[in-house]
């Protein structure tokens, strides 16, 4: 990697993974600019929601790099109130996807955390699929993701998120178990510092400089960037299989009033266009022809 596409890091979307010598701690920056956007120009989300869904996004970015095998993770935030459902997606590919289910009447009122879940579905491609839930009581999807690594995981983490309405941003920090550490204030010293970190400079500053900015007297070890990017993993096949839920009858009686039966992805928006015989075809013991 050349010097010049270091120093531009955060115009691209990417995860950066980094580690403190002679310490536990190891830490990620996310920066999710093109990925984000493309989420937001297939939804017309009020503000309130389009900010926290960026945050959801880069918490699930930060997520991604535990992903070791071919795979799905999704990051769910449940709640009692007019907003139901924030929903960010990632695969080990780096792919990002998101949604958020509300009601319209919402606006721009304060979201609430109170009396939520946070859900972690693990979805390898070969295997058993992993779900953990814990409580959200207030607070914030950070506060909610440390909760969820602290009882889960028993791994002391720390997130901090930013999304602004245009770009969304993560930084965490990790002290891992069990291993010998000859600095033992180190994680209370790297924390407090990460703590200093004003929303503008996670969203703008590049990673070498905000690290530096941070931990210029550390011995810090950054490694190479992953990239990231807005996918859906949507296609006819798997809305024809959504379809057939509905039923025969259902489908049939859509047909004989428009002739076709349109539906779009919730995601991605992408439509798709189902005829008559591509319904049949979908009921095979209904054709035998
Ligand atoms: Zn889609």
């Amino acid at each position: 990697m050349s010097q010049a596409q270091s120093s531009s890091a955060n115009s691209a979307d990417q995860l950066q993974r980094f580690s403190f010598d002679n310490t536990d701690i190891r830490g990620e920056i996310t920066h999710l600019n093109a990925s984000y956007r493309a989420v937001m120009t297939r939804h017309q989300y009020p503000k309130v929601i389009a900010v926290e869904l960026g945050q959801l996004m880069a918490a699930t970015a930060l997520l991604s790099a535990s992903l070791k095998f071919a795979g799905r993770l999704t990051l769910q935030v449940r709640l009692p109130g007019n907003v139901s459902l924030l929903q960010a997606e990632t695969s080990d590919k780096g792919e990002l996807r998101a949604i958020a289910r509300y009601d319209a009447g919402l606006a721009e009122q304060e979201l609430s955390f109170d009396n939520g879940q946070l859900v972690i579905t693990i979805e390898p491609e070969q295997g058993q699929k992993y779900q953990g839930i814990t409580a959200i009581d207030g607070g914030n999807i950070a506060a909610a993701m440390e909760n969820y690594f602290e009882q889960s995981e028993q791994l002391a983490s720390r997130f901090w998120l930013e999304c602004d309405g245009d770009n969304a941003a993560g930084f965490m920090l990790q002290k891992m178990p069990a291993m010998d550490s000859s600095d033992a204030d180190a994680w209370n010293r790297l924390t407090q510092l990460a703590d200093t970190i004003k929303p503008e400079e996670l969203l703008l500053l590049n990673n070498e400089v905000l690290l530096h900015r941070l931990y210029h007297d550390e011995a810090i070890r950054i490694y190479q960037p992953s990239e990231l990017k807005f996918f859906c993993t949507c296609s006819k096949a798997r809305l024809a299989t959504a379809l057939t839920q509905l039923g025969y009858d259902e489908l049939d009686d859509i047909l004989k009033q428009s002739g076709k039966i349109d539906v779009s992805c919730e995601f991605c928006q992408q439509h798709y266009s189902f005829d008559r015989p591509q319904v049949d075809a979908l009921f095979p013991q209904r054709n035998p022809h």
